[in-house]
């Protein structure tokens, strides 16, 4: 039943219209579409997400990418001169699935216990659904928005995003005051992330009789020795507040011609989670040094393989303020005004709008990562509801939020002007 104001009765707030039962069936309707990457079968879902957000009053149209790949690309309101945007960006791919380690078939979008159980349930079907049905609520409680919400449910995130939101900035696309990624956070604000560097390591060793080991040089044996040095290795004095310090793990190894053979070579591949700043060549760089100080005679070449940079909304930022505020239970009970701040120790679209285009960007969704790309992956049913109405909050408040920002800039623009 959709909340009803008596005559001359206060409206109810915007997130009373957010219905638990729209929003799960929206997930569960998601869930259903099968959008494994890789391959890459995004185009399944675009149908079902370009009719949703039509049925809103979105106009929507379909991005391509040069390799083929739908984006959906949806626009609730008028795109008038100064009129905000918010920008909710989220990816339709989900991971593939070993369905004898699920206990449910992934893609029928099984609830139980309270519970959606299926791939992208998490990783974030659920989000994109408590997306749609903020808008929904916004739209139902006829709140007059002040400001345009656009939605990039984007194909790709998972392989890199090159083919998704990546390609969407290079066309010039992406234009929104701020963003909000609803990954699943457990229902955090989460502000920076981690970034991904990885690289082959070749170690050269000199191939000899395997009876006499000490008469060739083993480049497993070296091998060994920078795995030691680089496994668990502390490479930064400042560890990130969110984040923590930059790791690395030596993930594969393989070397040797045969058990009676000196190795003559070995391979290493790494991968070193880095830090907001930290550059491609940086890391290069501590991976070199920090092999040459613990082995300084070991005959190595190191082979980038894997780039992704790290990112990071510095805080204090009124638009993490905001949508902090916009959380339930937001308010003088809580604990603090940062309370709710995280990093994620992985990347996601977000680093795009946050290093590209200086979107001020935030990740805020339903379920825990620990579920997703997992067997069973599952997100909890009143975790849909509360993001779906944080995420109504947010789109109802930000054109009062973009037009306070605009007013403080005025001022401050004054005051360092001297003007008043
Ligand atoms: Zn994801």
């Amino acid at each position: 039943m959709r909340p009803t104001p008596a005559p001359g009765a206060a409206r109810p707030p915007v997130e009373a219209f957010v219905r638990a039962d729209r929003v799960r069936e929206t997930a569960v309707e998601l869930v259903r579409i099968d959008t494994r990457n890789p391959p890459g079968r995004e185009s399944a879902a675009v149908p079902t997400l370009s009719n949703l957000l039509a049925a809103l009053g979105c106009d929507t149209h379909v991005f391509t990418s040069r390799s083929g790949r739908p984006s959906v690309i949806a626009r609730y309101g008028r795109t008038a001169p100064g009129r905000p945007t918010l920008l909710i960006n989220g990816h339709v791919d989900v991971v593939p699935v070993v369905e004898s380690d699920w206990t449910v078939p992934p893609f029928e979008g099984v609830v139980r216990d309270g519970r959606l159980i299926g791939r992208g349930a998490a990783d974030m079907k659920g989000g994109i659904a408590a997306a749609i049905e903020g808008l929904r609520a916004c739209v139902d409680s006829g709140v007059e928005l002040g400001a345009d919400i656009v939605f990039h449910l984007v194909a790709d995130e998972e392989t890199g995003g090159d083919h998704g939101t990546a390609e969407l900035v290079a066309a010039g696309l992406v234009r929104a005051d701020a963003c909000i990624v609803p990954e699943p956070t457990e229902l955090r604000v989460a502000v920076a992330e981690r970034g991904s560097w990885q690289a082959e390591i070749q170690v050269f060793g000199t191939a000899g009789h395997g009876g006499d080991p000490g008469r060739g040089r083993s480049a497993v044996a070296d091998a060994a020795r920078i795995t030691t040095a680089l496994h668990l290795a502390r490479f930064h004095a400042h560890p990130h507040p969110l984040l923590g310090s930059p790791t690395c793990n030596v993930a594969m190894v393989r070397g040797g011609v045969a058990a009676n053979v000196i190795a003559p070579s070995c391979e290493l591949t790494i991968d070193r989670r880095t830090l907001p700043g930290e550059s491609a060549r940086d890391v290069h760089a501590s991976i070199v040094r920090m092999i040459d100080a613990s082995c300084p005679d070991v005959d190595y070449r190191v082979v980038p393989t894997f780039f992704c940079e790290a990112s990071e909304l510095p805080l204090p930022h009124p638009f993490a303020d905001f949508v902090d505020a916009c959380r339930p239970g937001a308010g003088p009970d809580r604990a603090g005004p940062n309370e709710g701040f995280v990093g994620l120790y992985l990347g996601s679209d977000a680093r795009f709008l946050r290093n590209d285009l200086h979107i001020p960007t935030v990740v805020h969704g339903p379920g825990s990562i620990r579920q997703a790309h997992g067997a069973d992956e599952w997100v909890a049913l009143d975790d849909l509801t509360a993001a779906a109405r944080t995420l109504a909050r947010a789109m109802a408040g930000f054109a009062d939020f973009a037009a306070d920002g605009a007013a403080a800039d005025r001022n401050q623009s004054r005051q360092t002007t001297g003007k008043l």
